[in-house]
């Protein structure tokens, strides 16, 4: 186009811009957390149980004990995780904080019979971090001073020939981050073959590497096609590297975020001394809030059918975000995104070095965005061109206004760096 046409669109979006910052908006597309309606998909859960304890357990649920969960709980999510019944701790609500003491007993406690801590070897201890990835695992790693290598993904996942360069090349790396299903903020499904050979690294790898496999949105799906994940401790269980790998999720989006259930999979020599060390922190679970979740989702086809229910209301919301974005800014060159069919974000990169600007553009006009970098390692995007959008949350019409506004400030950007240049 012409300067002189790209100054004229530039008024135009000028303008329009101005339009949106004077109607005073209030919109936020940040964080990935269930809505009301969904959340209430599963209010039946207070009053299932009906003063009604009885279990498979010879203890009181009342009482202390059961640190890795009642047998009917790790059964419900033993297929969820892919791993065997006895493989499976049941934790309190949050999988970040099952994650978090996963990383801290390795780095300090070490592993019991499978041998010393990280810290024990007394160099530096790394972690690699497929980006654009899940801000909160990286807060785990700076929190406990891991340093970070960020590698590269593509739509089958990380780029594993890097990976694998880089576990060969440095005994250091003790780690790495993946959310397998319709990870965040991408969306994608880790391929096979990506899966077979994440379940390979432990054999490549320095001593006590683990795979941090959060598959938090491990039955979250938009589509009933969506693809479904290879099993990776089945491909270790091949591969003989059981021990190297440790499986999280948890119902944080599938009953109650705040009010939930979380688990964790691994081999029974790193349960044990996962349990030995867990059980220093508290003497059980709530047990209770366990025997809920069982009667509430009963089995696979249980949760299956719930999970559809969730897919209702979040499916047409995703379907206005990916509309706007085909719609307005297909075959611009000004966006590229990823069309997810479940998990709960939309993955968004702009033009180099813009996302930082349309992130405060957007909010100068009362859009609100997580802020840009946030999905890289000490929230530094190389490029600045990722955005994740999060639409679980406002309500159709918000989600269509704001993504008015968002394309509007994709657009202004664009073309100012365009004159720019
Ligand atoms: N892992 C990923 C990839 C997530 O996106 C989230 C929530 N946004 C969590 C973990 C947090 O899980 P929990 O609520 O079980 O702590």
């Amino acid at each position: 186009a012409s300067t002189e046409s790209l100054r004229e669109w530039e008024a135009q979006l000028t303008a329009e811009f101005q339009s949106y910052k004077n109607a005073g908006l209030n919109l936020d597309l940040t964080r990935g957390k269930p809505s009301g309606e969904q959340l209430s998909l599963s209010d039946a859960i207070n009053e299932i149980l009906a003063g009604d304890l009885s279990n498979e357990t010879d203890t009181d649920l009342r009482n202390y004990g059961g640190l890795d969960g009642i047998p009917e709980c790790k059964r419900l999510f033993a297929p969820v995780l892919g791993v065997n019944q006895d493989e499976v701790l049941i934790g309190g609500n949050s999988s970040l904080t099952l994650m978090y003491f996963a990383v801290l007993f390795a780095l300090h406690q070490g592993f019991g019979e499978l041998g010393d801590s990280w810290a024990s070897e007394g160099g530096p201890v790394k972690f690699l971090c497929p980006v654009p990835g899940y801000d909160r695992h990286f807060s785990v790693c700076e929190h406990l001073g891991i340093e970070m290598i960020p590698v590269g993904m593509d739509d089958n996942g990380p780029l594993m020939d890097e990976v694998e360069a880089l576990l060969k090349a440095d005994a250091s790396i003790k780690g790495i981050w993946c959310v397998p299903r319709f990870s965040n903020p991408s969306g994608i499904v880790y391929s096979d073959e990506v899966v077979t050979r994440i379940a390979k690294l432990g054999q490549i790898a320095g001593k006590n590497f683990r795979v941090f496999w959060d598959n938090a949105y491990a039955v979250h799906n938009l589509d009933d096609n969506a693809p479904a994940l290879a099993c990776l401790m089945t491909a270790c269980r091949a591969a003989g590297t059981e021990n190297s790998v440790y499986l999280f999720g948890s119902t944080s989006k599938i009953t109650y975020a705040g009010a939930g259930v979380a688990f964790a999979g691994m081999s029974p020599a790193n349960l044990k001394a996962f349990k030995h060390h867990l059980g220093m922190t508290q003497i059980g679970p709530d047990k209770i809030n366990q025997l809920r979740h069982v009667r509430l989702l009963k089995d696979s086809n249980g949760l299956a059918a719930h999970m559809r229910q969730h897919a209702n209301v979040l499916k047409p919301r995703f379907d206005i975000v990916l509309n706007s974005l085909q719609e307005n800014l297909a075959d611009t060159g000004m966006m590229q995104w990823t069309v997810p069919q479940g998990g709960y974000f939309v993955s968004v990169d702009t033009l180099p070095g813009l996302a930082k600007k349309v992130v405060a553009m957007a909010a100068e006009a009362g859009v609100k965005l997580t802020p840009a970098g946030a999905t890289y390692p000490y929230g530094k995007d190389p490029q600045d061109c990722n955005i994740r959008i999060a639409p679980s949350v406002p309500t159709l019409d918000e989600i269509a206004k704001a993504m008015d506004v968002f394309v509007c400030c994709v657009k202004l950007a664009s073309v100012q760096q365009k004159l720019a240049a």
